[in-house]
């Protein structure tokens, strides 16, 4: 059992700021330099001359970038933002000529037209595969003519996405509820009324102002008992940026969202496809629009009569509690949380005793020791970039060392919020021989310990830190040797979450429980009686929630696939027939949501919402054969990870799944997880 060496491993505490830009240059600079030398070969491009030299220079580019971005994450300075913004553009630039090469095109295509390709290993293959598409999606073959309309289609489109983004931020500034009388807030928390109250003194405004941002706008839609201010805020929430409410037509986003269908529609045509839904497809594990549609559609009918019976009982209680005769948008929310209290009388608080975080930590190591074998060990002798990161070493049943993870739990100053996996670097077979060990880093931001003591975690604390925890672990236990497909790299972005959302259902196993909890006082494990309610609460209102994820899901694709330039996007009318198939509830006539759909118009996932709910239905397809076997069952678990978790993105998921499960994905384990049968 070989131990890392520190030496191995980046000084985070010897980044010095100022030198950043220049080491990034010199790095890049270093990286041209040696793909022009590369290109000015005589002899036959092969792996060994062409692609294991590029995987050198990439890792090496991007070992150098990791510590850097990620510190910049985690312990911003105002020297570090700088010199982060400094190398962005760089970096970037650096990417896009890299894919704009069209020898580099060549000299690839010209190793997969080789006869030595078909004995290349298949994670190889893969990566030449991924490469030469990646390259094609970059415009690379394009005619001289048509590459410049796609260079400027591409930018079009972030200038528009830029555009809507900054839209919704105005919108969202422009608008507030100011009230002055005490008794408009009934209803609300301490905490609502105090960041109210401080948001009408920053406007030297007396009494209590709402706004548009989110916490703000559900503390008060959720709460407050006053309906006719409930309205009133809800229409200015959901006709932000559009042609309708109190700032109808000022920063309309409906103009730039019809351009940015029609500049992705004219993309999509240029590099051979017909349509952006198409475009979306080709780096993703659903094969074809028909097969996304059909599993949308499916899951709508299956789901349907539980939303019903959800919105059902929810105009049934408000007439029960307040005598309401027709339950609006704007009222939803409100007597949702009112059902919910009333229903489950449970508060998250309530778990947090019972969840130290060095119980659950072990628990959950001890959970992957029972599943996979594994041994994780921390080590206090390496650097880190501050005092409340922990390393931990990942050993398996034969005692080799398989990766490396820092982790990070804690809120502080100067840290983004949220939680997340990134890779600080990845596994792959060096030209001595030996293999570099994947290490990721592992970012949360629980609510700090006091001194001494240990961090209490609410439930859904819990389920974060597995989440991140599942993706760490397809990143570290790749067996694969070859940098473009081990761990994470090379996975289709609608099966990155499957390991992460599989890993979460420990979380809701009592048996698991018993190993994850322990009362901070007195050791007791999670009561039944606690368990019982965490459990009935799981699934509450789950056939609304899955109908609206739905409903953005086929707005989202069906808008891209039906595109037709002769008459533009009909968006609010593609909208309103998924409304009539999926909603239960239909949708004020003013209602604009789609004009801040940023996930789609300004984000990663247009023709891609649904990915969401297709890596849910892997993940809990998995886990049933947990169900089946027995959710510790060792031998169940060395199947997933020899299938799934070390095989990285070598071979294409559906491929990896079915050898996994033994047949294709159901939905039918994701209904029962969610109650929907
Ligand atoms: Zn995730």
């Amino acid at each position: 059992m070989t131990n890392i060496t520190p030496s191995a491993l980046p000084k985070f505490s010897h980044i010095i700021p100022e030198n950043i830009e220049a080491i990034i240059k010199q790095a890049i600079s270093k990286n041209n330099n040696e793909i022009k030398k590369l290109l000015n070969n005589s002899t036959p491009y092969t792996w060994g001359n062409l692609m294991a030299p590029l995987e050198e220079m990439n890792d090496q580019l991007s070992k150098c970038w990791a510590p850097i971005s990620h510190m910049h994450a985690v312990v911003e300075t105002d020297a570090l933002r700088a010199a982060y913004k400094a190398c962005l553009p760089i970096l970037s630039d650096y990417y896009t000529d890299l894919m704009q090469n069209e020898l580099l095109y060549k000299a690839i295509q010209s190793i997969a037209e080789s006869p030595v390709y078909s004995t290349f290993h298949p994670a190889q293959r893969k990566i030449i595969a991924n490469d030469l598409r990646d390259f094609k999606l970059a415009g690379v073959d394009l005619a001289p003519q048509d590459k410049i309309c796609y260079g400027e289609l591409q930018k079009k489109l972030s200038q528009l996405s830029t555009q809507f983004s900054e839209n919704i931020l105005d919108a969202t500034h422009a608008w507030t509820l100011h009230v002055t009388e005490r008794e408009n807030l009934a209803g609300l928390s301490d905490e609502a009324l105090e960041l109210s109250a401080q948001n009408a003194k920053e406007r030297q405004l007396t009494g209590w102002v709402f706004t548009l941002d989110y916490p703000s706008y559900s503390s008060f839609i959720k709460y407050a008992e006053n309906r006719e201010l409930r309205h009133v805020l809800y229409e200015a929430y959901a006709t932000r940026a559009s042609d309708q409410g109190p700032h109808a037509g000022r920063w309309d986003n409906t103009p730039i969202m019809d351009s940015i269908l029609k500049a992705r529609h004219e993309l999509a045509q240029l590099l051979g496809f017909h349509n952006f839904a198409e475009y979306s497809l080709a780096t993703k594990m659903a094969e074809t629009p028909e097969k996304v549609l059909a599993f949308l559609h499916d899951l709508v009918v299956k789901s349907k009569p539980f939303g019903e019976k959800d919105i059902h009982a929810l105009r049934e209680f408000a007439k029960e509690v307040d005598g309401l005769e027709q339950l609006e948008a704007w009222d939803v929310p409100y007597y949702t949380e009112k059902l919910r209290k009333t229903r489950y009388a449970l508060s998250q608080e309530d778990c947090r005793p019972y969840f130290p975080i060095h119980k659950v930590m072990k628990g959950m190591f001890a959970i992957v020791n029972k599943l996979y074998g594994l041994k994780i060990v921390e080590r206090h002798d390496v650097d880190t970039w501050h005092p409340q990161v922990q390393f931990f070493e990942v050993y398996d049943e034969e005692g080799q060392l398989r990766g490396c993870l820092y982790t990070d739990l804690y809120a502080r100053s100067h840290k983004r919020e949220g939680a997340w996996m990134d890779d600080c670097q990845g596994r792959r077979r060096l030209v001595e021989g030996n293999i570099q060990v994947p290490i990721a880093f592992l970012t949360c931001n629980f609510t700090r310990p006091l001194e001494n003591k240990s961090a209490l975690l609410t439930h859904e604390e819990v389920l974060t830190l597995f989440h991140e925890f599942g993706h760490c672990l397809h990143h570290i236990l790749t067996q694969v040797d070859f940098l473009g497909v081990s761990g994470i790299n090379g996975v289709a972005w609608d099966a990155v979450e499957f390991p992460s959302q599989f890993f979460e259902f420990w979380c809701w196993d009592k048996e698991a429980l018993k190993l994850l909890s322990g009362h901070y006082e007195t050791g007791e494990p999670l009561p039944d009686a606690l368990y019982e309610k965490l459990m009935a609460a799981k699934n509450f209102q789950a056939g609304m929630h899955m109908l609206r994820q739905l409903e953005f899901s086929l707005f989202d694709f069906r808008m891209h696939l039906e595109y037709d330039p002769t008459i533009g996007g009909r968006i609010q009318a593609l909208l309103d027939e998924v409304r009539s198939e999926v909603s239960v509830m239909s949708a004020p006539r003013f209602n604009r949501f789609q004009n801040t759909f940023s996930h789609v118009f300004a984000g990663g996932y247009a023709a891609g919402y649904y990915s969401y709910k297709w890596a849910e239905v892997l993940s809990s397809d998995a886990f049933s054969k947990f169900e089946e076997h027995g959710i510790f069952d060792p031998k169940t678990g060395r199947e997933f990870l020899h299938h799934i978790l070390e095989q990285g993105g070598t071979r294409e998921p559906m491929d990896l799944f079915i050898a996994f499960r033994g047949r294709e994905p159901s939905i039918v384990p994701l209904l029962q997880h969610s109650g929907l049968m």
